[in-house]
């Protein structure tokens, strides 16, 4: 090779080099960015409140007993493994899809597996369970207020449906209308006592269109990505896609064939995205 030609591969292989280098930079500066976001960071340090020591503690605001298994599991393990303290609070037992007693049954048994601090499940005629059912936003805030100031935590994150509910399920949207309002709400309230501290972080479940919904982890990048880009937004993987799984089975009732295919190509097995709407 002439010099002149070992001196343009060498310029060529140094731009290579500084572009790789820059994009590693890129990605790693994104990923700082987002870390400070993220509200299930599992470092010790952030696993208990600044302010008097005690745990944080989250409340995730689902609509049907095995909710939590199918689309929030994700989110449920990094709670837990941020050690956060985590309270499920389910709207309705289920009983349209099977019998209620059953499924509240194997609902605590998901409870004990992920070894939840707390779980509620609510029964009332305004929030019974139905396709076709329109759950009165009042109720679902009633609901908030009467688990949030009993006070068993001081609750840092609220996480539920976005209002496209994962499936469309008239439940899981009037879960989220509910939980916005009881938000909106709360911060007025909170902002006129000047005390914007007691407000709770709101996270929403993000729904995907239906290709995306059914991708599995091949949609691990492309969320990863777009979170990285969106400041409102984290990425929450599944460290044990099995552990869901297991969670899953758990609700033997309603675990029937399609189901099985569900779990499997779901992408809300191996990840969760999650947008702040606070
Ligand atoms: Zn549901």
């Amino acid at each position: 090779m002439s010099e002149d030609g070992a001196r343009a591969a060498t310029t060529v292989i140094a731009g290579v080099a500084f572009a790789v280098s820059a994009f590693a930079a890129s990605l790693a500066a994104l990923r700082a960015v987002s870390t400070t976001r993220d509200p299930f960071s599992s470092s010790s340090s952030s696993s208990v409140k600044t302010e008097d020591g005690g745990r944080r503690a989250a409340l995730v605001l689902i609509a049907h007993p095995d909710d939590e298994s199918y689309f929030f599991a994700p989110t449920v393990q990094a709670l837990k493994r941020a050690n956060v303290e985590t309270h499920l609070v389910c709207l309705s037992d289920g009983g349209e899809g099977g019998d209620g007693e059953t499924r509240k049954k194997e609902l605590l048994r998901v409870k004990e597996f992920f070894g939840l601090e707390g779980m509620c499940v609510v029964e009332t005629d305004d929030l019974r369970d139905g396709m076709d059912r329109e759950w009165p936003a009042k109720t679902v805030m009633a609901v908030l207020d009467a688990y949030t100031e009993g006070a068993p935590a001081t609750f840092d994150y609220v996480v539920t449906f976005d209002a496209g509910g994962v499936s469309g399920h008239a439940n899981h949207v009037g879960t989220h209308r509910g939980a916005r309002q009881w938000i909106e709400e709360r911060k007025n309230s909170v902002v006129k006592a000047s005390d914007v501290g007691k407000c709770p972080q709101v996270w929403v479940l993000e729904t995907t269109n239906i290709a995306r919904k059914f991708s599995g982890a091949v949609d691990w990048f492309a969320s990863y990505v777009e979170c990285l880009m969106d400041s409102r937004r984290v990425f929450v993987p599944s460290p044990s896609p099995l552990e869901v799984l297991r969670a899953v089975r758990l609700h033997k009732s309603q675990f029937v064939w399609y189901r099985k295919l569900f779990v499997a190509f779901s992408r809300y097995t191996y990840m969760n995205t999650l947008r702040r709407i606070d």
